[in-house]
């Protein structure tokens, strides 16, 4: 008898596809990858293929920093593809494109894998009866290759001439995201010099981070094709604005929305509020998760629409949580992050997040008395008189302390992963220390692609 994933196997045959790259995101946020034929896809769903631990203690750059607990020769893990988020990379080429989680070589969970830890969050709240959905907003530089990452599509911000210019590209990513099965909410030319950005639509925490991960190999194949690169970088080049990988999330439970049909500010309901406070209390430690790169923390600037006070806002794009509030048009509410960016791994920060709204649901205030939530910001915090508006971590080095200190994170992830995170985090900062800004920007311009064009 043929199982369903021979099944599934035979009628990805069919269309062509016969390679399919199963990829997971180490510790330092860059996707790796182990490519099988089609054919063995049941074994690759069941057994899956060998990883090295190791490959967590790969920093930004591809180097592995000698301190790093898992920088070891031994050990293995066998990483399985989940056939459920299975889609096509390439398909004129023959790809299909899963996501994969390491497991070890006994059946047992491997502690520090990043997509379980994003399920298993996701796991609790829809036990709790919470349904969250998640969507990420991509932004990249299309560049001309090069030392350093320059402009290639000429054209204003936001501008139709810029979209003209870039016709043939825009027609290619779109295209190319819609074979790729993604679906999408909008896409457009945005601020900076040459940069685009995408916004895809959402969906539950796991597949919000599959659909980040996924859309990026699109887009880098794309640009490839093109004879230019793109850099998702947080920020590409000192000068100019910098990429986010801004993070939309909504609540609901049981059915009703959280963040709307309240009576707190912006309509909030108590217990939205207790999540609000709640992410803006762990900001700082989620810092580390949705900012993880030393370069992440120079596109971090006030007045950049890149928001690194920690403040919420209703409609505020200075803000570092800014509710969208239900309109008129009947759209539903919710959250933007504004300040993470995609030097991220999309399952560790939809796993923190997770973590975190569902320490927010469980306080007590959110089942009766009034949550601390402290009012919502109008303007840019960056003119209110001093102190009345904190600043997020400056650099990754706060950020990597305010993690280690956040007991919410560490419990959520146990010591393998929370732990072997704050050694990637060090090695990030060992690797940028001495550089100066600009040598730092220079050394992650073209990320992810690692190692650069050096
Ligand atoms: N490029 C800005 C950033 O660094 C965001 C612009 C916007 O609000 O979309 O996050
Ligand atoms: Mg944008």
């Amino acid at each position: 008898m043929t199982s369903p994933h021979d099944a599934l196997a035979a009628s990805l045959a069919e269309r062509g596809l016969r390679w399919l790259a199963v990829t997971w995101v180490n510790h330092a946020g860059a996707p790796l990858v182990k490519a099988v034929p089609v054919a063995q896809l049941a074994e690759t769903v069941r057994t899956g293929v060998g990883f090295s631990p190791v490959a967590d203690a790969f920093g930004a750059d591809g180097g592995i920093d000698p301190a790093h607990r898992l920088a070891v020769p031994d050990g293995d893990l066998r990483l399985r593809a989940d056939a459920a988020a299975l889609a096509p990379l390439d398909p004129a080429l023959g790809w299909a494109w899963a996501p994969g989680e390491r497991w070890q070589r006994n059946g047992a969970a491997y502690g520090a894998d990043q997509r379980h830890f994003c399920r298993r969050q996701q796991e609790r709240l829809e036990a709790q009866g919470i349904t969250l959905q998640a969507g990420f907003e991509l932004e990249w530089l299309v560049a001309e290759p090069g030392t350093a990452p320059g402009p290639a599509v000429p054209g204003g911000p936001y501008g139709a001439d810029r979209l003209v210019e870039g016709l043939d590209y825009a027609t290619a990513v779109l295209e190319a995201i819609e074979a790729a099965e993604l679906p999408w909410l909008q896409f457009h030319p945005e601020y900076g010099a040459s940069q685009f950005e995408l916004s895809l639509a959402p969906a539950n925490a796991l597949e919000a981070a599959d659909r980040l991960v996924h859309a990026r190999l699109v887009i880098q194949r794309v640009s490839r094709r093109f004879g230019w690169r793109c850099s998702f970088s947080p920020k590409p080049s000192l000068e100019r604005v910098g990429n986010g990988g801004h993070l939309h999330i909504s609540l609901q439970r049981d059915g009703v929305p959280l963040l709307q049909g309240g009576e707190g500010p912006g309509g909030l309901t108590v217990p939205g509020q207790a999540v609000l406070a709640t992410l803006l209390e762990e900001l700082p430690g989620l810092m580390a998760l949705a900012c993880p790169l030393v370069v992440s923390y120079l596109r971090l600037a006030p007045s950049a629409w890149a928001a690194p006070f920690q403040v919420w806002g209703i409609e505020n794009r200075e803000a570092a949580l800014r509710l969208i509030p239900t309109a008129a048009d009947g759209s539903a509410a919710h959250l933007e992050l504004k300040v993470s960016d995609l030097g991220a791994n999309p399952y560790l920060l939809l796993g923190g997040v997770q973590a975190v709204v569902q320490t927010g649901l469980q306080r007590p205030g959110s089942l009766g008395g009034c949550p601390v939530l402290p009012p919502p910001v109008s303007g840019d915090p960056a003119g209110l008189p001093a102190g009345t508006a904190s600043r997020l971590p400056v650099d990754l080095a706060e950020a990597s302390a305010a993690f280690a200190a956040s007991s919410l994170l560490r419990q959520a992830m146990g010591d393998a992963l929370h732990g072997s995170l704050l050694d990637s985090q060090a090695a990030e900062l060992r690797r940028n220390a001495g550089l100066t800004p600009e040598d730092q920007v220079l050394a992650s311009g073209w990320w992810p692609l690692v190692g650069g064009l050096g």
